[in-house]
């Protein structure tokens, strides 16, 4: 009996609970691909925007994991468009799939936002309602490099072979991705720029994963050549900790540097096991995407009502240099 009357309790419940939601206002739909929710950065933006969804109330996520595959990306944007989301606010698998991608919302007549893989500007402008959210990547390689430079002058030591010159392994991230690209670019030409020479001894893709990077930094550290790394530069935090677990396995100390200052990165500057990162800010990027989607779906100005920026099409997301100096300020 007591079971009966429990699951008339919870159909009432659902009853309800469905007749409650007719009467709101309606939410406003957004269907969200992530290019792979096994991605440390982009799980924790992913959580910045269900929060963000969470508090506005008046927001539906369809959060789609995309498994790395752009193809299922696809298949997903498709099943979301006959869903009849409002708006898609979509982050690529590949960034050279953006002309595809963009044009299936363009003949659905739905509002696109995409996020973290730029898919350039020519793609953009090919529909009126698409818009991107990211960083200027540049930007990241920059200050990268500069924190380098500043303990580079500050400690002596680290030259290990006292020439004058780093010699350095580079982690990449995924070979293509606009942000990949101008981290390794522009991590060195800042370097090189003030005044400082580098020679390259390893570049090698680590795919944005701790693990893979792991096993790269290690077959590199069991070389003769390994031995003379003096300094790791990674594309982002999780090849660099993938870099810190390689050298402690090694017994060897080097200042590696990461990019996005994920909480777990900011505990092993505090530690001194991570010499630098810098903030890729997701938390804002989040409130970006969440902001523009619904004004695109309100058939709002991108930007009305909001603080955010719009260069050309893009809302552009600063990065800030992370290390043990100003670390206090990121700590969660
Ligand atoms: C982040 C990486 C992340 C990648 C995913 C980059 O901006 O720095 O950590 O893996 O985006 O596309
Ligand atoms: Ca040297």
């Amino acid at each position: 009996m007591k079971k009966f009357l429990s699951v008339v309790a919870l159909g009432m419940a659902i009853i309800s609970c469905g007749s409650k939601k007719e009467e709101g206002p309606k939410k406003v739909r957004i269907g969200v691909t992530i290019y792979k929710f096994d991605d440390n950065f982009m799980s924790t933006l992913r959580d910045d925007l269900k929060v963000f969804a969470e508090q506005n109330g008046g927001v539906e996520l369809f959060l789609n994991d995309s498994q790395n595959q752009q193809g299922i990306q696809n298949d997903q944007i498709d099943t979301m468009i006959s869903k009849g989301v409002d708006v898609l606010a979509i982050n690529l698998v590949d960034p050279q799939a953006g002309a595809t991608v963009v044009q299936k919302a363009k003949n659905a007549n739905i509002p696109i936002v995409l996020f973290n893989k730029d898919p350039g500007f020519e793609v953009l402008n090919s529909y009126d309602k698409a818009y991107y959210v990211g960083n200027n990547p540049e930007e990241s390689g920059v200050f990268q490099g500069e924190t380098a430079v500043k303990q580079w002058m500050a400690d002596p030591s680290l030259d290990k072979n006292g020439d004058g010159i780093i010699q350095y392994a580079m982690l990449k991230g995924e070979p293509g991705h606009p942000d990949a690209e101008a981290r390794t670019l522009f991590s060195i030409k800042t370097i090189n720029e003030k005044g400082i020479k580098t020679e390259k001894l390893f570049e090698d893709t680590g795919m944005w994963d701790a693990a893979l990077a792991k096993d790269k930094v290690d077959a590199w550290l069991s070389s003769p050549k390994g031995q003379t790394i003096e300094m790791i530069l990674a594309n982002n935090d999780g090849m660099a900790l993938g870099a810190i677990e390689a050298t402690k396995a090694h017994n060897i100390k080097l200042p590696i540097y990461g990019v996005d200052a994920i909480q777990e990165a900011l505990l092993k500057i505090e530690n001194g096991e991570l010499a630098g990162t810098v903030l890729n800010d997701g938390t804002n990027q989040a409130k970006a995407v969440l902001d523009l989607s619904l004004n695109l779906a309100n058939k709002k100005g991108p930007i009305q009502d909001t603080n955010w920026k719009l260069d050309k099409k893009a809302v552009r997301v600063p990065y800030v240099g992370v290390d043990k100096d100003n670390l206090s300020k990121f700590k969660k």
